[in-house]
């Protein structure tokens, strides 16, 4: 049963002697393949080069500090609560005396986890944050050949200390997203 009018009948008639050499069919399949030679490359040499990032791209999550270094989030799970993958877990601390320097509220996260297998980069718990304490910055998220690899850490997406390590937090900030 024909299903289409778009058939074509296929040629069965017998190669010349020439055609059985392929000569010519190899020449002008080399002749395409030299012609790329001198057209410009589609592709770049990941991840030596880079393509701008759209403004509004959405990447790795980096947890933010204040000017002194202070630790911006205040574990008050806003972004846990925001969050349409259910991504994000954290557990609260109290600040003790001596610790000013370290948290800049009371309360801080001493744990926090995203579940980058969950993560659909929405961007949500950032904008649900009251303490500009989270952003998605514009760096890939890196592969990893564990599950457990993509649970991560604190200590994974804080950014460097300001006053401590200064170039590590320029070079962070040239990453963050262009929305803050
Ligand atoms: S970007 Fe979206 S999915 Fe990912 S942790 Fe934030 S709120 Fe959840
Ligand atoms: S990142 Fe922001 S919203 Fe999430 S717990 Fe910390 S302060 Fe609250």
């Amino acid at each position: 049963m024909q299903l289409t009018n778009r058939s074509i009948e296929v040629s069965r008639k017998p190669l010349t002697w020439l055609e059985k050499l392929y000569v010519w069919n190899i020449i002008k399949g080399m002749a395409i393949t030299f012609s790329h030679l001198f057209k410009k490359r589609p592709t770049i040499n990941y991840p030596e080069q880079k393509r701008p990032f759209s403004k509004i791209f959405r990447g790795l999550h980096v947890l933010n500090r204040d000017a002194e270094g202070r630790e911006n989030c205040t574990a008050c799970g806003l972004c846990a609560v925001a969050c349409p993958a259910e991504a994000i877990t954290m557990e609260a601390a109290e600040r003790l005396p001596g610790e000013e320097n370290l948290y800049r509220e009371e309360k801080y996260a001493a744990k926090y986890e995203i579940n980058m297998l969950r993560c659909i980069f929405c961007g949500l718990c950032e904008e649900a944050c009251p303490k500009d304490a989270i952003y998605l910055s514009q760096t890939f998220a890196p592969a990893n050949y564990a599950r457990k690899g993509f649970i991560y850490k604190k200590e994974d997406m804080l950014i460097p200390h300001p006053i401590n390590e200064p170039e590590a937090y320029q070079k962070a900030l040239g990453e963050k997203s262009v929305k803050n």
